[in-house]
């Protein structure tokens, strides 16, 4: 019997685990990996770098913490995030209450006592009062059902499902399925030491210039000076971390000037591109500037024409796919051992025993990497066989997409936390920004039911009902939807087609879940 069951020990959990334990609750945390670090545990395939900087992406919960830690580069590579997870473990101490190689298969919710019962695949069973789950955003990954894999004689491989002592592919004839964020950081390295690379690409992607470098000591020095203010900032900021953002509309700025600040950025590099004006994701007409600014980037970049023209996105606005943020993507296509094939007049037809065949070709490769994403936001929760009250299935509640309130609670499932859930910000933000106010929030709200005697917090149907539909609404003021997105569910066959994280910012949401809070949990029906 435990006060709390955690399932996953990414960032989320393991500081979830150590607020709980600040309270003086007991929580057990189970992990599927033997290690701590959730994305940045399972995401090792060469390249894998954090697309949010450094200073930015790490807990601010420990002022000790943050002044101790010290970043090498603006963008952190994966193993630094690892060894820095793994710090974090060692410095409060947490590994003792995780359970490794653990996967939950149920959590159930019963009613007679009002706690849930946990279930692993290693035959654990575990009864706590409140259940969080801190399971990733992009935790679950997908192969796609490609004919013929079964007979491939080579080896392959999912990004997010790295081996651990790596993979050399010196010499070696390697395909890239997929051209998103994963693909688009390892295609670079993966092309230094193949013999001959070849990348299915279905979707071109929008790819800004990280500009990494080795993070400079003064502006380190600057940050850690004023942290506090800096972390506030990010706080009630829109995406979680801060950025130049602009109060104009790109149509209403001479075009010259509009060039020479979308320039700026490139050369600046990362996520900030999109605060370049205001109406870059509400307005068509602006987003097309932008588009048409990226493309000729690519134009001016890549050699081959053709080849250009196939990396240049032209199917969805600007950044309603992930942005993403390379070092040398596009250049890489103009070495000689690196060939793009285009699979989306004609989908990729099969695996072979020898390589991937396209429209009656067959590429050879002697290793398959699949960059193929992830069932995102939803996947990892609905992995595990959920009820709550009358033994009602999440899965069943969430047949038509994702139903929350707040994005950290489901109605008819009392006591169940999501960190970071569909109907909050989460994918859209710094996920660490997001991670710790979500986790903030529970620990109150746990506080909160202690304090006054009571044992059960549950949302009202009214008031999921409500964020839902506002959820929805500021989904679609946006051009979002226009896209086929993770985001909206469109790469996993057969999911609903919902626009699933809250995109009305980190500031504003994190105020919405406070006044919930010293509003005595309006919106929650809280029990004895
Ligand atoms: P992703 O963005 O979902 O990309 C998957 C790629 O696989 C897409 O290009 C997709 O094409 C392609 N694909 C899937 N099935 C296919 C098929 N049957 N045939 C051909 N192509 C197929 O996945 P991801 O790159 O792993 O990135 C997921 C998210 O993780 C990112 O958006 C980002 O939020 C996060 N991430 C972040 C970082 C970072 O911090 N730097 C790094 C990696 C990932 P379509 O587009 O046509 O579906």
């Amino acid at each position: 019997m435990f006060d709390a069951v955690i399932v996953g020990a990414g960032f989320a959990g393991l500081y979830m685990l150590h607020r709980l334990r600040g309270l003086g609750l007991t929580a057990r945390v189970y992990e599927a990996g033997k290690g701590v670090g959730g994305t940045w545990y399972w995401n090792r395939y060469p390249g894998a770098r954090c697309d949010v900087e450094s200073m930015d992406y790490s807990y601010s919960f420990s002022d000790e913490l943050q002044q101790e830690w010290r970043w090498s580069e603006r963008y952190s590579a994966q193993p630094e995030i690892l060894r820095y997870a793994n710090h974090v473990a060692d410095r409060f101490d947490l590994r003792k209450d995780i359970h490794f190689e653990t996967r939950v298969t149920s959590a159930v919710f019963e009613e007679a006592t009002a706690r849930w019962a946990v279930e692993t695949d290693q035959g654990d069973r575990a009864t706590a009062r409140f259940c969080i789950m801190a399971t990733g955003c992009l935790s679950d990954a997908q192969i796609p059902d490609l004919k013929g894999l079964d007979s491939f004689a080579g080896k392959w491989y999912h990004t997010g499902k790295w081996p651990h002592e790596g993979v050399d592919f010196t010499g070696r004839r390697v395909g890239v399925i997929g051209t998103g964020s994963s693909a688009i950081q390892s295609i670079p390295l993966i092309a230094k030491q193949a013999s001959h690379l070849y990348v299915f690409q279905r979707t071109p992607n929008f790819s800004m210039p990280a500009q990494n470098a080795p993070l400079d000591p003064e502006y380190e020095r600057r940050v850690k000076e004023s942290y506090a203010d800096f972390r506030r900032q990010a706080r009630e900021s829109r995406v979680g971390f801060v950025t130049e953002r602009s109060g104009d509309s790109a149509l209403a700025v001479p075009a010259e000037e509009r060039e020479r600040e979308y320039e700026k950025r490139w050369r600046r590099g990362g996520l900030g591109f999109s605060a370049a004006y205001t109406d870059l994701l509400i307005s068509k007409e602006a987003n097309d500037t932008a588009a048409r600014f990226f493309r000729e980037k690519i134009r001016a970049i890549v050699r081959d024409s053709a080849v250009a023209d196939l990396l240049c996105p032209q199917s969805y606005p600007l950044g309603t796919k992930r942005l993403c943020v390379d070092t040398g993507y596009y250049d890489t296509f103009n070495r000689d051992n690196v060939t793009l094939v285009d699979v989306r007049k004609t989908a990729i037809e099969a695996i072979t025993s020898k390589g991937v065949r396209v429209d009656g070709v067959e590429y050879a490769v002697d290793d398959l990497v699949f960059a193929t994403g992830f069932d995102a936001m939803t996947g990892a929760l609905l992995n595990i066989d959920i009820r709550g009250r009358g033994s009602r299935k999440l899965s069943a509640e969430w047949a038509g997409g994702p139903r929350t309130y707040l994005g950290l609670t489901v109605e008819g499932f009392p006591n169940l936390f999501m960190i970071t859930g569909p109907g909050s910000p989460s994918v859209l933000s710094n996920m660490i920004v997001s991670i710790e106010q979500h986790v903030d929030w529970i620990a109150d709200c746990v506080s909160h039911l202690r304090e006054r005697g009571l044992g059960t917090i549950e949302a009202t149907a009214a008031a999921q009902e409500a964020w839902v539909q506002h959820v929805n609404e500021v989904g679609h003021m946006t051009l979002y939807p226009l896209a086929p997105s993770w985001y909206m569910g469109a790469n996993i066959p057969g999911k609903p087609r919902v626009f699933m994280p809250y995109i009305g910012g980190v500031g504003v949401y994190r105020q919405k879940c406070d006044e919930v809070a010293a509003k005595g949990y309006e919106g929650f029906a809280l029990g004895r």
